[in-house]
């Protein structure tokens, strides 16, 4: 059944908005069938019509990080000054948490309800377990679940390498055998002071040989550039503490962005998440690379990391895409309040930049067809919104003022329920 919906407003993403627009829905399949202005639209009519009136819609949103697998501790590792502080901070809440395999599991299932009602359609779930796999596949949510690999001794590569990917296949697994067709696994080091080179090597070979998307936190905090430049500072330290320092590990030298390119670990189904410390030079490597950078700048406040090179980030070409991090470091895993903190702190970025990153920027980074633009063969699983009376750039609207979503629908429902 196609059913024809009107709309004041319709954001394609990879076209300009459509004024007074029409979206033709096969309620079916859940997808698009075609799109277009008032008079553009063509006959014979559809079996059904939808008018939302003064509503916009636009693709669901995509965060392209976070980790399900610490909602548990949301609100339990209080804002730092410096990011090594607040890692102290949250490993020690993490490790000394008495909650249950149940607890963690409905924090989970409660974040991503969170995540469904605040119009989020896509995901890059990191996990050093695999306690959202079934949530997630249980969900609306499309996108990536990534096993995490951390370790800087060298002689552990090699078995944590192995045990990364069983983790990620076991991950695949189980997405399969609940028809999960939405969501795949796959594996992410977690950060270049935290796992060693070889580790990082192995896995990067993996995804040129898979194909698969990976993911890594990458130039977060100032400490982590001292740290790859001379070995030296709160990291060293951190790392003594916690065991996980390797007598053999020589600093590379360099910048995290030449870093990765030295190990040949840099690629176009890279996201390269947080990059608050990453320079002009770097974001053009990362442009010409074709990888992706994930802002999170939320985060980055909350850790007291730094604020993130957004509008050279936009000036240097790179695919942007937008993350919020854990609950762990930021107050929901509302995108919609996260691009209210990005347009503060980029004002002069274009609104329809901002929304572009946070839909089609991270539905390209983890390479899912069909999410994060309108268009014929995309999903129906997109949202409207009611923006206030007056509001002449809904756009704008979208980035700046739009993060209370108690207006929120889906589309694929609105149109379910007209085709029923
Ligand atoms: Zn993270």
């Amino acid at each position: 059944m196609i059913i024809r919906v009107h709309s004041r407003w319709v954001i394609p993403v990879a076209a300009p908005v459509l004024r007074d627009g029409w979206i033709d829905v096969d309620s079916a399949r859940g997808e698009i069938v075609g799109l277009g202005a008032a008079r553009s639209a063509p006959q014979p009519g559809p079996d059904a019509v939808l008018d939302l009136g003064d509503a916009v819609v636009l693709p669901g949103l995509v965060n392209a990080h976070t980790h399900l697998e610490l909602s548990h501790l949301a609100g339990a590792v209080a804002p730092a000054d410096s990011f090594v502080s607040w890692v102290r901070a949250m490993l020690g809440v993490r490790f000394g948490s008495s909650a249950s395999v149940a607890d963690v599991t409905a924090a989970v299932v409660r974040a991503i309800g969170q995540m469904e009602a605040t119009g989020t359609a896509g995901v890059g779930d990191i996990g050093n377990t695999d306690v959202a796999v079934l949530p997630l596949a249980a969900s609306s949510l499309s996108g990536v679940h990534f096993r995490e690999a951390l370790g800087l001794k060298r002689a552990d590569a090699a078995r944590i390498g192995g045990e990364t990917r069983l983790g990620a296949a076991l991950a695949q697994t189980r997405l399969t055998e609940q028809r999960s067709t939405r969501l795949v696994a796959s594996v992410a080091p977690h950060a270049p002071y935290s796992t060693s080179a070889p580790l990082i090597q192995s896995l990067a070979a993996g995804y040129e040989a898979t194909g698969a998307v990976s993911s890594i936190h990458l130039a977060e905090s100032p400490e982590e550039l001292e740290f790859l430049a001379s070995g030296t500072g709160p990291f060293r330290a951190l790392l003594t503490d916690l065991g996980a320092w390797d007598d053999t590990w020589v600093p590379p030298g360099l910048a995290p962005v030449p870093y990765l390119q030295q190990l040949g670990a840099l690629h176009a189904r890279l996201l390269v998440v947080h990059g608050t410390q990453l320079g002009a030079g770097e974001l053009r490597t990362l442009a010409d690379v074709g990888a992706t950078v994930v802002l999170c700048p939320r985060s980055n406040r909350w850790v007291g990391a730094g604020v993130p090179p957004v509008a050279a980030a936009f000036a240097a070409g790179v695919r942007v895409a937008v993350g919020t991090d854990s609950l762990a470091s930021v107050e929901d895993l509302n995108l919609f309040a996260e691009l209210a903190f990005l347009r503060r702190i980029a004002p002069d970025v274009p609104a329809a930049a901002l929304l572009a990153a946070a839909t089609r920027g991270g539905a390209q980074a983890l390479r899912r067809e069909g999410l994060g633009v309108l268009a014929p063969g995309a999903t129906s699983h997109a949202i409207v919104r009611v923006p206030p009376t007056g509001i002449a750039d809904v756009e704008q609207w979208l980035v700046a003022d739009a993060a209370d979503t108690g207006d929120l629908r889906w589309l694929d429902e609105l149109v379910a329920h007209a085709a029923s």
